[in-house]
């Protein structure tokens, strides 16, 4: 994607099954023909295209989906929709010349605004989103205000963006681990000495998962998106019924808003709040 700022867009193609929601599918195509890529910025899991002039693409990859460039769309399934873009001043224009969207199982989500002012309105659930995690807004008094009055459990509140945007099912389980809580705590529960265990747990998780990913996963890619190299090493996430690394009690799995949810029960207890120097 770092091949884009610069590149102009010729016409953006929408097949079956495409995902966009804002504006209608012939204005949003429309919109963007003729537009110049300017950077590209991540905000949550939504991925921010700024376009010289003021407008920007936003696309949230879902469950399944994914941005391919320098792909032939003949031998790619579930694409959405193709942006084809001008020739390079001096390359002849080619196949590879196109942003893909493929999405098997279309929970991504497509927007077009027209100015930075519209954004928000475009797109209202980024109007929403909480806090960085790895910016220094997440911090000890912005999560006990958070979770003062939410009798949730702490990873539902993890999982919830309006609260920490970009922490995805996976790195809500590790950091719990490495903060040694356990996830069905009721967050208004926690203490503030859990909460500072817990901010320094998603900091080393995810400044973990970024260096094994690469920069691409800290710019481009959703940060909660499965990352082979990291579920190998997992402290518990996939790993039910298998030992603890720490302590060898075998994994749990429960379900906490329709995700699965991994926990070691002998490390992570009320009792024990104290963070895992890995
Ligand atoms: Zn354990």
């Amino acid at each position: 994607l770092s091949y884009l700022p610069g590149r102009k867009i010729e016409q953006a193609q929408l097949y079956s099954g495409h995902t966009i929601k804002h504006p209608a599918a012939q204005k949003f195509c429309l919109g963007l023909a003729g537009c110049t890529f300017e950077s590209i910025d991540r905000r949550g899991k939504y991925l921010l295209f700024q376009m010289v002039g003021g407008k920007s693409l936003i696309v949230h990859l879902g469950m399944s989906g994914r941005l391919l460039f320098n792909e032939s769309v003949s031998e790619l399934s579930h694409v959405r929709m193709n942006i084809a873009l001008t020739a390079e001043a001096k390359g002849k224009r080619t196949a590879s010349n196109s942003l893909y969207l493929q999405d098997p199982r279309r929970f991504s989500r497509v927007w077009l605004a027209d100015a930075p002012a519209k954004l928000f309105a475009a797109v209202p659930s980024l109007s929403r989103l909480g806090v960085e995690p790895l910016s220094k807004d997440l911090n000890q008094e912005y999560l006990l205000n958070q979770f003062s009055n939410r009798k949730q459990s702490i990873k539902a509140v993890l999982l919830d963006q309006t609260v920490i945007a970009g922490i995805g099912n996976i790195y809500a389980d590790e950091s719990l681990f490495v903060a040694r809580i356990h996830p069905l705590t009721s967050a208004q529960r926690l203490t503030s000495v859990q909460v500072k265990c817990l901010i320094d747990a998603v900091r080393k998780v995810l400044s973990r998962a970024i260096e094994r990913g690469g920069s691409s996963l800290r710019n481009y890619s959703d940060i909660s998106g499965v990352n082979g190299n990291y579920q190998h090493r997992a402290w518990v996430y996939g790993r039910s019924g298998k030992p603890c690394r720490v302590c060898k009690t075998p994994i749990q799995r429960v379900v906490v808003m329709a995700r699965s949810t991994h926990f070691c029960p002998h490390c992570q207890q009320a009792s024990k709040s104290k963070l895992y120097g890995f």
